[in-house]
Formats: structure tokens, sequence, C-alpha cells
């Protein structure tokens, strides 16, 4: 039952619900009914996480670690998290300036509830992740969404950036490598677009770093504080073990920036899901301080699924995407395939009825490109065996050819 308008927070009634878990959902009820679907919709490794990754999970619960910890997380781990920006991104960071959250998202969430009040704007370049204008829109603040076309290479330019600064901004959110385009920014895009924030000093900049390891063609991966020591005062640099060690299900995210906001952001988690959850916690340690093969491994297999997915979905007629630089989506346009008819009958007059018709008559899952702010485009993740991908593949392609004017 839908609960009557009055009765909820104005900010929530009006987000929207997160729509790569909406298609996921659909996915699970029509699996339930006995289709078989080849989803590219979650936006998840298929890789187990590493077994001694695992092992340190049952070693911590078999150690009797199953009690809170402190609210910004295990000292041991947050140190680990220190090491991990010192190593891998040149930051030089105080353990006691990092977070540890339940997933990147209550990253994201701590960080703006903490600091947006009503009207305050954030520039969310699209396409964007589902997820960030709603957190925005949860929290009081208001998304400025600037659109970064292919002709950009789905990425913010300085001048897009200058254009859209207000004396209203506080936050930019910048996500390289991109989900859902898969657009990585180079150490000189993110320098030019530093030139225009050390002219804005009110604004704080959210990296989202996430897929940092998913990263192709030897392109090197750089993040906005270490490029410009000079916004690290005003840079919140957050990553995670979701992507990187296959661990989507443990929840565990972190972040650092400036004292002021990791006060700020524990002050508020203190008061909700207090620390992440212990056994994740210990089981992250072991997966940010053991062997990191597993990291190589698995950007080495994403890598050759990216080249055989790409070079699949442009057969399709009509479908065309480029090849993205990392993550692990494939953002391919659908614009020719708009205005026609599917062997079924179902006129498509939008990216959301391309996905609603590849799911119900080629049974494969994506999602619509306009949830991501950018149509008409769909977003395929490639995070399944090269035999299942390969099969998605030839469906959409069939489904292409199918399409009548
Ligand atoms: N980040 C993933 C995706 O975009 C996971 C789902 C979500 O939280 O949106 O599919």
């Amino acid at each position: 039952m839908n609960a009557p308008a009055h009765t909820l927070n104005r900010f929530l009634a009006e987000a929207k619900p997160s729509a790569t878990y909406k298609v996921m959902d659909r996915v699970a009820a029509r699996r339930a009914a006995g289709a078989r679907i080849i989803s590219l919709s979650a936006g998840e490794p298929d890789f187990d996480t590493p077994a001694h990754v695992c092992e340190a999970g049952i070693a911590a619960i078999r150690a009797g670690h199953t009690r809170y910890t402190q609210v910004a997380g295990l000292r041991a781990l947050r140190e680990a998290i220190a090491a991990k920006f010192q190593r891998e991104n040149e930051l030089d960071v105080d353990w006691r300036n990092t977070l540890v959250c339940s997933g990147g998202k209550q990253v994201i969430f701590n960080a703006l509830a903490a600091t947006l009040n009503e009207g305050d704007e954030v520039v969310v370049p699209a396409p964007y992740w589902v997820s960030y204008p709603e957190i925005v829109q949860l929290c009081g603040g208001k998304a400025i969404t600037v659109t970064c076309g292919a002709e950009s290479g789905f990425k913010l330019t300085p001048d897009a950036l200058r254009a859209s600064i207000t004396p209203h901004t506080r936050w930019l959110i910048l996500n390289s490598p991109s989900n859902p385009s898969g657009a990585v920014y180079s150490r000189a895009e993110l320098q030019a677009l530093a030139e225009v924030l050390l002219v804005h000093p009110q604004v704080l900049v959210l990296s989202d770093d996430i897929y940092e390891h998913l990263i192709f063609d030897g392109i090197e991966f750089f993040t906005l504080a270490q490029v410009e020591p000079r916004l690290r005062e005003r840079v919140l640099t957050m990553n995670g073990v979701s992507k990187a060690y296959a661990m989507t299900g443990w929840r565990i995210g972190f972040g650092t920036g400036p004292s002021w906001l990791i006060e700020a952001m524990e002050k508020l988690q203190g008061q909700q899901t207090s620390g992440a959850c212990t056994i994740s916690q210990h089981a992250a340690l072991a997966a940010l301080t053991g062997p990191q093969d597993s990291i190589e491994q698995g950007r080495a297999v994403f890598q050759r699924r990216r080249d055989m997915v790409v070079e699949l979905l442009n057969q399709a007629p009509g479908l065309h995407c480029e090849v993205p630089q990392g993550a692990f989506y494939v953002f391919a346009s659908c614009e020719a395939w708009l205005g026609k008819t599917t062997r079924a009958g179902t006129k498509l007059n939008s990216d959301e009825d391309v996905v609603n018709a590849l799911l119900d008559e080629a049974n494969v899952a994506t999602v619509h490109g306009s949830a991501f702010g950018l149509g008409p485009y769909i977003r395929i993740a490639y995070a399944l065996d090269d035999a299942s991908l390969r099969q998605a593949c030839e469906a959409i392609k069939r489904f292409g050819q199918a399409l009548a004017d």
C-alpha cells in the first residue's frame, strides 16, 4: 500500500527510487516466474571475493570480533586505508582523517547530509550514477546536471564546469572511471578542472574513485586531490573494496578529506548506522593489506570482455558504442532504434521502452541511459562470464535486426 504523500518527508517524496535496483528487482521477479534472463543490469563484479579475504571474515567471527567497532571504523583498517591512499594515490593521509562506512553510498550520503542546506547546489556531470542526484535531493540540495555528451567523451569540460558554478554551488561530484560511461579523466583534464575550482573556494569536490582499478589499455589512474594538492582541503576522496576486491555484499566504503568534514560525517554516522559491520571490516583489512594480484587478474578479464562486448554490440544494426576506458559498463546509443517497432509489436519511443522490450522480448536486462541523465542510451554491465555475454549480445543483435520502421 502506498503511504499518503503528506506522511512522507517532502525530500523523499520527490526522490526517485534507485533505477539500478528497480531493474534488478524486475529481473528477480521474472526469474522467480520461471524466465531465463541474462542480466547485464547489476554493476558488480561476478568474481568470488578472494579466498584469503573470506577467511579473514570467518576468522573474525571465530575470534569473537562480533561487537561494535568505533563509529569511524577499526583503527587498523583506517591505518590500512591511509596507507592505501599513500601507496596508490600519493595522498599523505593521517588515519584519523579517514572514515569507514557501510558501502560507498553511505560515504556520499554522509558527506552531502552533513553539509547541504536547503537549496544548495551540487554540480553533477551527466551521464551520472543514478544515485547522485537522488542523494542530493534527499539531503535538501539541488542537483545541477551538466550534460556531457559523446562529443566530449562523456566528460565535464572546464568551460561547462565554469558555466555551472553559482554562488550557491556547494559541491561538484566527479566519478572516474565513470559509471555508466566508463570515461576516465586524464591528469591534464583533472588539472584543467582544478584551475576552474581554484577560483571558486566555496566548492567542495567529491571524487568517487570506486572504479579506480578497473582501468584499461595501460591508462594511468589519477584522482583530483593528487593532481592538485591546493585542493586537498576541499576534496573528499572516496573509494571502497566492492569493485576492486569483488566485495559488493560486504558493504565497506571509505573516504578521506578535511578533518572538519570527516568529523561531521562521523557525527552523523554515529546517530545512524554506527560503525560498519565488524566482520566486514576485518575482511576489508585483509583485502587492503594482503596479496593484491586479484586486482590485476580482474582488470585483465574485464578488458578482454569489454573488447568482445563492444565488438559484438557494434554489429547490432542501429546500436553504437565507443570503447570505454574503464569500469565494467558499455554505454551504447540506441537513438537509431527510436520510432521503430519490435517483432512483438512494441513501438520504441524512448530508451526506457528499449530496455523494457529487451527484457520482455530478448530476455536481456539492461538499464536505460535516461536514468543516468543521458538518453537515448542503454547501459550494459559486462560483469558476467563470456558465454553469457556472447549469448546476450547475440540476442540484442537479433532484437535489432528484427526492428521494423
Ligand atoms: N553501482 C552499481 C550499479 O550502478 C550497483 C547498484 C547501485 O547501487 O546502483 O549498478
